[in-house]
């Protein structure tokens, strides 16, 4: 057994206990004070092994992985921080502090639209609280035992899921609901299975999710997909956790019943795939026969560097895993102190993608999980003189929309999709109404409806169907 291999007890950090761990002696008063004040608002999680492993220390605060798990004072907006600060710090007034909590959570767009309205199920009149269906062929499963994570990403956009906001929050306490609800949508052929994480679950626990999937009168569903960023936060779930080995086993189950088992991995830095013990657990996910798939968002102060992400790419082709996507960062928590324009996000893309071997060219993007879809921003162009956005839809609500090209003007401070405005002089852009040729389609008869991207928006990670 290798030194990495000494299985290693799960140990986490929040809040209240962070003080314990002796790299907290390390930071800085402000830094300190801005951990213990900002995570009232963001959930707080670590471990040992992101602390110990992941995070150089030597270059702490502006350290990647630092930054996407420790809160920065500078997520909230100077005068948000300063009240949030007087009440954690001096007053320490519980029901004071509550309601600014509130108060600020629900300015950060806590549910960016669609997933409350527009993707939830319902049989009867029963809305399914722990589905959400918003592709034709994908139904999202939040299984209530897998929401939470190793550790908390500083930019989530779950992250109502971890903060005690109860009716935000999807989660489903067993399978029932899900496979009747596939029983009778033979069009799905894909369960993303999701957080949170997942993989939080010991293997039994999984395993009952799971196996129900594999039933005769499913047939149809021939991808089980689980969305993880266990892979990065605790490698240990694949490789010397009590029941890995079982893990393995239900991995191999799947295959063996003829279905793709799909990990979907949510990686943010290279330094993620750096750890022998990161890159055993590829090695051990892939050797099952499974399918991990590499995927994460463009985060500023994180991952802007285009080496970092080709990196990630080219030693995650090495192991046996598939570039998938680069996300947008989206429209949700501490959002401008994350966001990159969309033009840098192109760049950034491009020249990562410029770095690797055809083999990496799997990955996709940078592509927004807006409101209407999956959009993919491929280039700027200048066409009569006009310069412009090459856009495309990737996933759509609409499946007739996807792969059509189409064309917004350039704006270098654009974010997301809603800052973007039609090109050639038009109006809206096609998918805003929808026209008669794409109400012919079957999914867009149920579907037909004004798309308003200005109010509406969505968003992935790691759970990237969404
Ligand atoms: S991005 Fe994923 S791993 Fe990170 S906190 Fe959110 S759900 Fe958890």
């Amino acid at each position: 057994m290798n030194a990495a291999n000494v299985p290693q007890k799960f140990k986490p950090y929040t809040r209240q206990s962070i003080r314990q761990a002796r790299q907290w002696q390390w930071l800085p008063p402000d830094q300190q004070e801005a951990v213990q004040v900002v995570s009232h608002v963001m959930p707080f999680r670590t471990n040992e092994y992101v602390l110990e492993h992941l995070i150089d220390w030597s270059n702490v605060p502006d350290d990647p992985i630092y930054r996407l798990v420790f809160p920065h004072r500078d997520m909230l907006p100077i005068d948000e921080y300063r009240q949030l600060r007087d009440l954690v710090m001096v007053k320490q007034d519980d029901a004071a502090i509550a309601a600014l909590v509130h108060k600020i959570r629900m300015r950060m767009n806590p549910h960016p639209a669609g997933q409350m309205t527009h993707n939830v199920p319902r049989v009867n009149d029963h809305v399914l609280k722990g589905l959400q269906h918003k592709y034709k062929e994908t139904v999202l499963f939040f299984p209530s035992s897998g929401q939470t994570c190793h550790a908390y990403c500083t930019f989530c956009f779950r992250w109502p899921q971890f903060v005690g906001m109860e009716d935000m929050k999807f989660d489903a306490k067993e399978t029932d609901e899900l496979v009747s609800y596939l029983k009778s949508h033979q069009e799905v052929t894909d369960v993303l299975i999701t957080g949170g994480d997942p993989m939080i679950m010991n293997t039994r626990s999984l395993a009952d999710f799971i196996e129900p999937l594999l039933a005769p009168e499913l047939a149809h569903i021939q991808n089980i997909r689980i969305g993880t960023k266990s892979v990065a936060y605790w490698p240990q779930r694949f490789v010397t956790d009590r029941d890995s080995d079982d893990l393995l086993r239900l991995f191999e189950k799947v295959v063996a019943s003829g279905k793709n088992m799909a990990i979907m991995g949510h990686y943010n830095h290279a330094v993620e795939l750096r750890q022998d013990i990161a890159q055993q657990a590829v090695k051990r996910i892939v050797g099952t026969g499974a399918t991990l798939r590499m995927q994460g968002p463009l985060i500023r102060h994180i991952n802007e560097d285009p080496h970092s992400w080709a990196e990630l790419w080219r030693t995650g082709v090495r192991l046996g895993a598939i570039p998938y996507y680069m996300f947008v960062e989206r429209d949700t928590g501490p959002r401008e102190y994350f966001q990159l324009p969309l033009a840098r996000a192109h760049e950034i893309f491009q020249q990562a993608y410029q770095m690797v071997s055809g083999l990496a060219r799997t990955v996709r993007g940078p592509s927004m999980s807006a409101f209407p879809g999956k959009v993919a921003i491929d280039g700027v162009v200048t066409i009569n003189g006009e310069k412009l956005f090459a856009l495309q839809f990737l996933q759509a609500r609409n499946p007739d929309w996807v792969r059509k090209p189409f064309f917004a003007k350039y704006d270098p401070q654009a974010t997301w999709l809603d800052h973007l405005k039609p090109a050639f002089g038009k109006d809206k852009f096609f998918f805003e109404t929808e026209t008669s040729e794409t109400e012919t389609s079957a999914h867009a008869t149920q579907e037909r409806k004004v798309i308003p991207i200005a109010s509406a928006r969505d968003c992935a990670n790691h759970s990237n169907a969404a």
